[in-house]
């Protein structure tokens, strides 16, 4: 007989986006002529930069001859991008990587969703909260998250993120083993600086913790005085693995491209005590289950960090931003309290009058026509506020804000 993974069965059935669509088609079903605007889900609406598509055109005629034509490449990634990602994305910040330090993958839901094979399962996991879900739920699939009892799961730490906090919380004072951040923030849109950032560091330096550190929005930080990488905090190296995604620095949510740092310096422990290094576990486990991203793909991304692609990738980063702009000052104007849009594509906008989430999403639907994503979705920390993502069209953005503004006040 075959058994299943009963892990699985633990998980809420409900999916976010999922439910979401759900009420949006049940609505538009009653209503066939609503024109309605969509600031929900976070995908991009711009396309690829042209240095990109160029390059991948290239590839592909590449592939279309006998004499360049490529088959299997490297499970971890090409060296030219490896090292087209250190020249650009860490040397600038002074640090160093070496090429097998990086791991080339098919966007950061892959890693941060499988990182978690290398680790025991008697790891006890933190989580900012609200949180991109597939932490926890990946977490869950492999039983480390315990049971789930009244919307949380039993070996979670959750660590609440609130506007009291500037939505970075304070390090546990219970014991934790891996921690999940995500700086600039999905869903909340917030950045941490690197005062707190080096407190985290140090946290996991003295527990003897893993931090896993999702960067897949650091192309939106304006500030200069903000962290793009955990590594640019001292000691780092040896607590923390680092996640990239090329889906919203340059439109590759389609393509499929990032990337996972693990520095050969970090390593855990056996039962026994014995050190070992996470960065040989994670290229065994990738070299048996990943075969790479494709050729094309990777020369692709390789052009985001050409002079001409990084010019054109810039662009289109500001688009989204000058978007974010324009809701988080319409927003505040029309009396509502907005969290961040200022160094991420995420809006994050407190219900008036403490209402529900669900229950503002419903009636900002109804009323307004107009979709965002309830913040209790994202965890119990996010009842009170609503996401509006700023991937949208310019139009789309300014007509939402127009409807809005007529509805609240
Ligand atoms: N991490 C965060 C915080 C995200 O919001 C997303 C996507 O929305 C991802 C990772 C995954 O991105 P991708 O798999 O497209 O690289």
């Amino acid at each position: 007989m075959a058994f299943v993974n009963e892990n699985f069965l633990k998980l809420p059935d409900n999916y976010l986006f999922s439910d979401i669509a759900g009420k949006v088609n049940a609505f538009k079903k009653e209503h066939p002529g609503a024109d309605l605007v969509r600031l929900g889900i976070g995908d991009v609406t711009q396309p690829l930069a042209p240095a990109v598509i160029e390059a991948m055109h290239r590839a592909t005629d590449e592939l279309a001859r006998k004499e360049t034509f490529r088959g299997y490449g490297p499970e971890h990634g090409y060296d030219f991008l490896r090292e087209a990602i250190i020249t650009h994305d860490f040397a600038p910040r002074g640090i160093r990587l070496e090429a097998d330090e990086v791991f080339i993958n098919d966007g950061a839901k892959s890693d941060t969703g499988n990182i978690g094979d290398i680790l025991g399962l008697d790891n006890r996991i933190g989580v900012t909260d609200p949180i991109y879900p597939v932490y926890i739920d990946s977490n869950a699939m492999c039983g480390r998250a315990g049971e789930l009892r009244q919307g949380r799961w039993t070996n979670i730490v959750y660590m609440p993120c609130t506007r009291e906090n500037g939505f970075v919380p304070e390090v546990p004072d219970s014991r934790v083993d891996i921690i999940y951040l995500c700086y600039p923030n999905n869903p909340t849109g917030t950045v941490i600086g690197k005062g707190e950032l080096k407190k985290w560091v140090d946290y996991a330096l003295d527990k003897d913790a893993i931090i896993m550190y999702d960067a897949a929005y650091e192309a939106y930080i304006q500030d200069p005085s903000l962290p793009h990488s955990i590594y640019e905090i001292e000691g780092a190296k040896k607590c923390a693995i680092e996640f990239h995604s090329y889906s919203k620095t340059a439109g590759f949510t389609g393509v499929r491209c990032g990337y996972t740092v693990v520095p050969k310096e970090l390593t855990a422990a056996t039962a026994t005590g014995e050190r070992v290094s996470l960065n040989a576990l994670w290229n065994r486990r990738q070299c048996t289950k990943f075969n790479g991203a494709s050729y094309i793909t990777q020369r692709g991304a390789e052009a985001v960090y050409s002079p001409e692609g990084r010019e054109q990738v810039r662009d289109v980063i500001r688009y989204y931003m000058t978007n974010a702009r324009i809701m988080r000052e319409a927003l505040s104007s029309f009396g509502l309290q907005v969290f961040g849009g200022e160094n991420a594509p995420y809006i994050w906008l407190q219900t008036p009058d403490g209402k529900p989430s669900w229950t503002f999403f419903e009636e900002m639907l109804r009323e307004a026509h107009v979709v965002g994503t309830p913040g209790a979705g994202f965890g119990p920390s996010g009842e009170g506020y609503l996401r509006l993502t700023a991937f949208g069209e310019r139009a789309d953005c300014e007509e939402a804000m127009r409807r809005l503004e007529k509805w609240l006040k």
